[in-house]
C-alpha cells in the first residue's frame, strides 16, 4: 500500500510556492529488476519522483532543495528544449532535466539516478528508443561518477551490474561483455557474481529486454520469487 500527502513546497529557484505530492510510504512485492527498478508497488510511485516547477521550469526530486546551479542551466537552450521535447514522456523529460541540473553541479551520482529514472519513465510509456537513449547517457553519467569517486550505491559490485544492465539494455551488448570481463579482476561477492553469469547468458542470447535480479539468482519459482533466501534479501533491502 502506498499512502500520499499534500505538501506546500517553495521553488528554491524561484520562489514560487506550490502544492507537491509527496510519498508518505509505499511497501514492495517481488524482485527488483537487474537495473535495480523496484516491483510493484513502489514502482508506480514514479512519478512522484520528480518534481516540476510550473513557473521556472525548475526539476528536482525535492523543489525546495535544487543545486545551485540550477537558475543558470534551467536558462539555457539545451535545458528548454529537452523541458518541452514532444519526443519523450513529459516524466522522463523531467527528470533529464533534473540530472541537467545535478551535472551542472558536479553531482554525477544523483544526476546518473535522474536519467535512469528518466528511461523507466520511457520504458513505462514504451517508447524503446527514447529509453534506450536515457540509458546511454545514463552509462556515460555512471562512468564519470565512478572516475570521480561517487558511487550509486554502498552495495559493493552494484555499481558495475547497473553499468552492466544500462549497456545491455542499450542494445551495446559487447560493451557490456568488456564490462563484465573486467569486473573479473575485481574481488566480489557471490551474488555479484552470479548475476554478471546471468548477464552474461542475455547478452549471448542477444537479449536486451528487463529481467529481474530475481532470475539471476534462480529465485524464482512457479509460486512468484522465492522470498525467504538470504543473497535475496540482502540485495533487496538495499534498494528499498
Ligand atoms: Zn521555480
Amino acid at each position: 500500500m502506498t499512502t500520499l500527502y499534500k505538501k506546500s513546497i517553495r521553488c528554491s529557484v524561484c520562489g514560487d510556492e506550490s502544492e507537491q505530492t509527496a510519498i508518505g510510504s509505499t511497501s514492495i512485492f517481488g524482485s527488483p529488476d537487474l537495473d535495480t527498478r523496484p516491483p510493484e508497488i513502489k514502482r508506480y510511485t514514479i512519478h512522484k519522483w520528480v518534481q516540476r516547477c510550473s513557473v521556472c521550469g525548475s526539476c528536482a526530486s525535492c523543489l525546495s532543495q535544487t543545486s545551485a546551479h540550477a537558475q543558470d542551466v534551467i536558462q539555457t537552450s539545451e535545458y528548454l528544449t529537452q523541458l518541452s521535447d514532444s519526443n519523450f514522456p513529459e516524466l522522463a523529460n523531467s527528470f533529464v532535466c533534473a540530472s541537467m541540473i545535478h551535472e551542472s553541479n558536479g553531482e554525477w551520482s544523483a544526476a546518473t539516478w535522474a536519467l535512469i529514472h528518466a528511461a523507466w519513465a520511457c520504458d513505462d510509456a514504451s517508447q524503446s528508443p527514447q529509453a534506450v537513449t536515457c540509458r546511454k547517457r545514463a552509462a556515460a553519467m555512471l562512468r564519470k561518477a565512478q572516475a570521480s569517486g561517487q558511487t550509486l550505491s554502498d552495495q559493493p559490485g552494484a555499481i558495475t551490474t547497473i553499468l552492466v544492465d544500462l549497456l545491455r539494455r542499450a542494445g551495446e551488448l559487447d560493451e557490456a561483455a568488456k564490462v563484465i570481463q573486467e569486473s573479473k579482476a575485481t574481488k566480489t561477492e557471490d551474488t555479484v557474481i552470479r548475476i554478471m553469469e546471468y548477464q552474461t547468458e542475455l547478452i549471448q542470447a542477444n537479449d536486451i529486454g528487463c529481467h529481474t535480479i530475481a532470475e539471476a539468482l534462480g529465485e524464482e519459482t512457479d509460486h512468484g520469487v522465492n522470498e525467504s533466501k538470504p543473497a535475496r534479501k540482502r540485495w533487496w533491502q538495499f534498494w528499498q
